[in-house]
């Protein structure tokens, strides 16, 4: 046991690694986690504030979590990321690879390589990155070797964040990330029937439009506002709503689950 699970006097089930966890989708999918009992790896880029207040939270219910600075585009840092949590926490039982960015509205023939690749090394090679060293911890293929001072390796559960844009293309927006998002579609599936067999499931949530800085962050603040005659339930979504299905697709309840997609997105 740990300083942080000592400090809690708790023995979680497992830690959880939310990617992205300070802000948004992530923050409150490190919430309901803390909630659930979980230990909670809240990986940020650069909000180191807005990180510690999501660990203040969880501590303050009793719970155990750790802000844990890292690029998901950086293969060094992912790997100190990860090394943390070894380090710090109980062993690894689930990962949610929600970090993700989107760009200033912008058609396809005025992209500049520099943005392309960045949309594609965060929100792509950073959840491969992750989802790799996810499944070395997780998987029960060679739990003889691995983990035996922890107990050996339990297996887990990996949730991808897509995008309904995957499928609606984001014409005129942000191709980009959309392609991006398909990628994540793609990789979701091919994961998932690499690892079904080693205790590991693999799923994804597609959100619709969720009230967030994400918005702002791609120019658009008063986007969600805008696109909402074309929601079917004639409304955004929030943050938690998303979170709830995160956590039960990495739950037991979701235990014959894997290769799936769950649309919150309103009926869009
Ligand atoms: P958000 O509010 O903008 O929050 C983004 C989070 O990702 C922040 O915690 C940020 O950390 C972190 N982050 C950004 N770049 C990172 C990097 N390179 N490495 C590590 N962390 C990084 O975003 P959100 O709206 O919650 O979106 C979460 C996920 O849902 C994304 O994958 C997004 O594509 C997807 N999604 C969102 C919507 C929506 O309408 N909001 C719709 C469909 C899909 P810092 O604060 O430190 O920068």
């Amino acid at each position: 046991m740990n300083d942080a699970t000592a400090a809690a006097g708790v023995q979680p089930p497992g830690t959880v690694l939310v990617t992205g966890g300070s802000r948004g989708i992530g923050a409150a999918t490190c919430l309901l986690l803390g909630r659930r009992g979980h230990a909670v790896a809240v990986n940020y880029a650069s909000d180191r504030a807005a990180a510690d207040r999501i660990v203040d939270e969880i501590r303050a219910a009793g719970g155990v979590a750790l802000a844990l600075q890292g690029d998901v585009a950086r293969e060094a840092d992912v790997m100190r990321l990860f090394e943390a949590i070894d380090r710090e926490l109980p062993p690894l039982v689930g990962l949610v690879n929600n970090a993700g960015v989107i760009d200033q509205p912008c058609r396809v023939d005025a992209m500049d390589v520099a943005r392309i690749e960045r949309m594609f090394a965060i929100n792509v090679v950073g959840s491969f990155v992750c989802a790799r060293e996810a499944v070395r911890r997780m998987s029960t293929r060679d739990a003889e070797q691995r983990w035996r001072a922890a107990g050996g390796a339990r297996g887990g559960a990996i949730v991808n964040l897509s995008s309904a844009a995957a499928h609606l293309g984001g014409s005129g927006q942000y191709v980009d990330y959309a392609a991006a998002k398909g990628a994540i579609e793609t990789f979701t599936i091919g994961l998932a029937k690499e690892v079904a067999a080693e205790g590991i499931r693999v799923n994804a949530v597609r959100p619709g439009i969720i009230e967030t800085d994400i918005h702002a962050s791609g120019g658009v603040p008063d986007r969600p506002r805008q696109m909402v005659p074309m929601i079917p339930m004639q409304r955004t979504g929030s943050a938690d709503e998303v979170a709830e299905a995160i956590v039960w697709l990495l739950s037991d309840a979701a235990s014959y689950t894997t290769a799936a997609f769950l649309d919150v997105s309103g009926g869009r």
